[in-house]
């Protein structure tokens, strides 16, 4: 499925048996293999809405099934703070009680189907209230890094308790070992990276080379990342530098790519049809009497970047996308089968340039984000049958960062 006009090498590479030498747009380059990680970041809409068995319980069963089918396991950040609030109101409100059971029925199912589970936090939902009737009101504040230290570290270690207790009734050699921070806010910060290396943590997988937001919630800037693939030893007060050395933990950034404008186009185009028909179908469920389907929540506009309104505005947004290009978030949920095509490119491009034997790449999705699942399946099913890719869970990256079988590299 590459695009990449790759040409054999003649003779063998005697300190990699099995690896070719390959050509990459004329550089001349040894193939990789690319361990990818299919990850998920499992959770509600960002201001508490939307209901968890349409947005979480129900898409993540139907990922595993899909995963399950061609032998590929998946892992996925399940964000604990939500979890926590329902347990910390379960008393006052049984209804928070039957869905934080649920919850926790849906990751031990998956769990011992073989994929993996890790940590992910967005901290606004410390001190949540809830109003009944699905009603949340959350006060804090959504970057991790505006809390106190000792606040951070509370809940990065509830966080990383509450799953080990979990999951070690299947698996007692189970640990939490990676981190993804809500709304990618993790540098720069002098505590952040000490304390999950503190914690135990392996790496982290926060960062996305090119994005930036300055929105009424989060403010971060990536766009000036000194690794923006492979994995890293960071600066611990910057994970968007690289460290002149060795550090207690890496970094592997979340894949991202460029380009790929007529496929954005296109999934777009079929984003506002989609809308329009369950608009459609919204309207003649009310005219009819039927019940309203359970909500997925409204997502607000967290994401829209505060620059970006009006419409001159949004002319310049459109063109930015449509003519310049801009960064995308290698997220599934967001991307059409064109677009998954083209990244898979673009991480082959990137693999064979980063002289690595063997390089992990980090996927993003969104369980609450995806409507129709063909486009994934299909992805999956070109992944399981790629000879120069393999799939692997967070877990198994932290061990192979551990054992040397993945390099970080340092300044
Ligand atoms: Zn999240």
């Amino acid at each position: 499925m590459s695009a990449i006009r790759t040409t054999e090498c003649r003779a063998p590479l005697h300190e990699h048996p099995g690896r070719a030498e390959i050509s990459v747009n004329g550089e001349h380059c040894v193939q990789p293999v690319i361990y990818l990680a299919f990850v998920d970041d499992w959770e509600v809409r960002g201001n508490g809405t939307g209901d968890p068995r349409v947005l979480q319980f129900e898409p993540m069963r139907k990922l595993v099934e899909i995963f399950n089918n061609y032998g590929i396991r998946g892992s996925f950040n399940v964000e604990v703070m939500q979890q926590l609030a329902y347990r910390n109101l379960q008393e006052r409100f049984p209804e928070l009680k039957v869905i934080a059971d649920e919850w926790e029925q849906v990751v031990l199912d998956s769990f011992r189907q073989g994929h993996d589970i890790q940590l992910h936090v967005h901290p606004q939902w410390w001190g949540a209230n809830y109003e009944g009737h699905g009603n949340w009101t959350l006060d804090g504040d959504w970057s991790i890094l505006n809390y106190p230290n000792l606040q951070i570290r509370a809940m990065l270690l509830s966080g990383k308790q509450y799953l080990e207790t979990l999951l070690r009734k299947i698996d007692p050699a189970y640990a939490c070992v990676s981190f993804r921070a809500g709304s990618w806010c993790a540098a720069p910060s002098d505590s952040l990276l000490p304390i999950l290396s503190d914690l135990g943590f392996v790496f982290d997988m926060s960062i996305v080379a090119g994005i930036r937001y300055d929105t009424p919630q989060i403010k971060l800037d990536y766009t000036q990342c000194e690794e923006s693939f492979a994995p890293y030893y960071p600066d611990m007060r910057d994970a968007r530098r690289v460290s002149c050395s060795r550090e207690p933990i890496a970094c592997i950034p979340t894949n991202s790519f460029s380009g790929a404008r007529i496929a954005l186009f296109r999934r777009d185009f079929g984003k506002a049809r989609m809308a329009l028909r369950r608009k459609i179908d919204g309207l003649r469920n009310r005219r009819i009497g039927a019940l309203p389907p359970l909500s997925r929540g409204p997502s607000g506009d967290e994401w829209t970047n505060k620059s970006e309104s009006g419409a001159i505005a949004f002319t310049k947004r459109l063109l930015k996308r449509f003519i310049v290009g801009q960064t995308y978030i290698s997220d599934l949920a967001q991307l059409n089968y064109a677009m998954m095509r083209r990244m898979m490119v673009n991480i082959r491009r990137q693999a064979a340039r980063s002289g690595l034997p063997r390089v992990p790449v980090i996927l993003e999705n969104h369980t609450k984000d995806i409507h129709d699942f063909t486009d994934i399946e299909k992805f999956v099913a070109d992944v399981a049958h790629s000879p120069d890719v393999k799939t692997v869970t967070l877990t198994e990256i932290a061990d192979g960062l551990r054992n040397g079988t993945f390099r970080a590299r340092t300044a």
